[in-house]
């Protein structure tokens, strides 16, 4: 893996007896949890963005001496591996990998009470190496105990596999077993916990019993709330309601016991007895926000009772920048790897260079695809991709949906050919269904264009895709996609998009200058699909085989503008400045 970082490190807080005040760029300890973690290639305890974002945002901690820890759960049994048959039909195979290979076991053993159980915790640490040096740890939470239950043993395999009462027995371990795992292993000094997602939210109730064990009483007052609040903050990522986790009281007192749910449901969280992770958190944090400004305005709407912010997501940059786009970024500016602002100077890189450095990447791609399915794409042609969980609103077979279209596009502007990628969820047969739209829309083109599916769209083909094409494209339902990240690690390897107003894009999108945009004047799809296919015959295409200088100008000015914006090394400072500033006063 690329590390980068910085040369200067910000002090440890609490050194100088000082409290962080809004602005301040020393940053209180901060433990940051997620439900999935992305941490390397080869371990593979991520599905998607989430865990993606999880990941890039320790790797900055790191880079810029931030004093943060990661918590997470191992998963044993990964997320899946993903075969597709001839017609596009998803196969799931477990993935199996060797914890002890990448991570070191630690002695402490936690403790949390699942069903009036005793379950025992292990856990591992991984240490992410900022280019500084400055080492942030992750522990990941390891139910495989031999005191545990058979079935208490495999609480921490699956990531997102299982149902409710699984799902729910990982979120307690997650965030009571993180916060127990925390001082086991001498963590006494987090003075700010970050949810990155609900998931983690009942660490609240876990900083509720310890804050009442130094008390009397047995609930907590609103002051007891205020206090906890002080320490946390919370980043929401779904901006439609039912992608927030609920469970049943039933549930929650069968799982937690009827004195901790009892206690749970006094912290006067709004829930009539049913546990929704996102209001638990909502109501116990100081500092809200969601993902991109438009997902801010949208999760105001679903939450009018709280003060939600917005923090636009980044990408980790050397993470998700081609080799040869590295090399030509350390030639030219090489301060990007301490400071990702200087990215904003690749602006007076040479045309010649951007194409030279972006058809390397694009050569090592289409040998990765010609290794993994036997087909040949050509270097010379022009090349979109789109990659990303095969899930509903994405819509990954918009593009496909006028083949006689795409023909016509072809025969009037010239060749194309596509690379697609994602895994549809096991349970997401909407997901699934859009796989196999492809496959057959593929079918009916193969005369005269190449699609090729990718399968087991994960880490390694995120980062060769992403860095190899010459389009992005990306055609979310508008306002379902909170951020999305994949076009920002696009625009750092100088590949533009071609994408719906929606996340990140509506911040990063300039037309015609850091890509396109897919329009729509009365919100139909149709009048989308008219858009996208006019934009690549009329504009794109014929920039890129006519004026190679104009969109080589145009892969400039998405480095520029876009890869010196849209990274975690800008995000984290702003949730230094703004989320983390405003916890941890006392
Ligand atoms: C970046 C990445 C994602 C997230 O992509 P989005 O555009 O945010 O949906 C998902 N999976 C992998 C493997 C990635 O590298």
């Amino acid at each position: 893996m690329d590390e980068m970082g910085s040369r200067t490190k910000v002090a440890e807080p609490g050194v100088m007896g000082t409290s962080p005040g809004r602005g301040s760029l020393r940053p209180p300890k901060v433990a940051y949890f997620s439900m999935e973690v992305a941490l390397s290639e080869s371990i593979p305890t991520f599905s998607g963005g989430l865990g993606v974002l999880a990941g890039d945002t320790l790797r900055s901690a790191a880079d810029l001496g931030v004093p943060m820890v990661g918590v997470t759960l191992l998963y044993r049994k990964g997320y899946f591996q993903q075969e597709l048959d001839a017609r596009g039909v998803q196969i799931e195979h477990a993935v199996s990998w060797a914890p002890e290979d990448y991570l070191d076991l630690l002695d402490p053993i936690a403790t949390v009470t699942i069903e009036g159980r005793p379950v025992n915790l292990r856990c591992w640490r991984y240490d992410i190496v900022g280019v500084g040096g400055h080492i942030v740890p992750v522990y990941l939470l390891d139910a495989s105990v031999k005191t545990n239950s058979e079935f208490d043993q495999t609480l921490t395999d699956h990531l997102y596999g299982g149902d409710e009462h699984y799902r729910l027995c990982q979120e307690l371990i997650l965030g009571v077993g993180g916060v127990e795992m925390l001082s086991k292993i001498g963590h006494h000094d987090i003075e700010t916990y970050h949810m990155n997602e609900g998931h983690s939210a009942l660490l609240a109730l876990r900083l509720v019993e310890r804050r009442l064990a130094k008390q009397d009483n047995r609930f907590p007052s609103s002051e007891d709330i205020a206090e906890i609040r002080r320490h946390c903050v919370f980043t929401t990522h779904t901006p439609v309601p039912a992608g927030h986790d609920e469970f049943s009281g039933n549930l929650v007192r069968q799982v937690l016991g009827l004195n901790r749910s009892t206690l749970l449901f006094s912290t006067g969280f709004t829930g009539h007895d049913r546990l929704n992770m996102t209001h638990l958190a909502l109501h116990h944090s100081n500092y809200v926000n969601g993902v991109a400004m438009k997902h801010g305005e949208v999760s105001r709407l679903m939450f009018p009772n709280y003060r939600v912010k917005a923090l636009t997501n980044g990408v980790h940059a050397a993470t998700w920048t081609a080799s040869s786009v590295q090399e030509l970024y350390d030639r030219e500016i090489p301060e990007w790897r301490h400071d990702n602002v200087y990215l904003r100077y690749a602006i007076n890189i040479e045309l010649s260079e951007i194409r030279r450095a972006h058809q390397e990447a694009k050569i090592k791609l289409l040998q990765a695809v010609e290794a993994e399915t036997g087909e040949r794409l050509d270097p010379q042609v022009f090349t979109i991709g789109f990659a990303r969980r095969a899930t509903g609103y994405k819509r990954a077979p918009m593009f496909m949906s006028d083949p006689a279209r795409i023909r016509e596009i072809v025969e009037r502007s010239g060749a194309l050919q596509v690379i697609y990628g994602g895994k549809a969820h096991p349970r997401d047969d909407g997901g699934k269904a859009n796989i196999r739209k492809i496959f057959e829309a593929a079918g009916k083109l193969r005369d005269a264009v190449k699609i090729v599916y990718i399968p087991n769209y994960e880490w390694r083909w995120g980062r060769l895709i992403t860095g190899g094409v010459d389009l992005w494209l990306n055609t979310p339902i508008k306002t379902r996609e909170a951020s999305g990240t994949s076009g920002m690690k696009c625009a750092l390897n100088g590949v533009p998009s071609l994408s719906t107003l929606d996340g990140w894009w509506i911040e990063g999108h300039v037309e015609g200058l850091t890509g396109w945009s897919i329009d729509d004047d009365n919100g139909s799809e149709a009048e989308e699909i008219a858009s996208m296919y006019d934009k690549l015959e009329k504009v794109i295409l014929p920039l890129y085989y006519k004026d190679p200088d104009g969109y080589a100008t145009v892969m400039r000015s998405s480095m520029a503008l876009n890869g010196s914006f849209f990274n975690t090394q800008r995000m984290l400072l702003q949730y230094i400045f703004n989320a983390y500033a405003t916890t941890a006063r006392v």
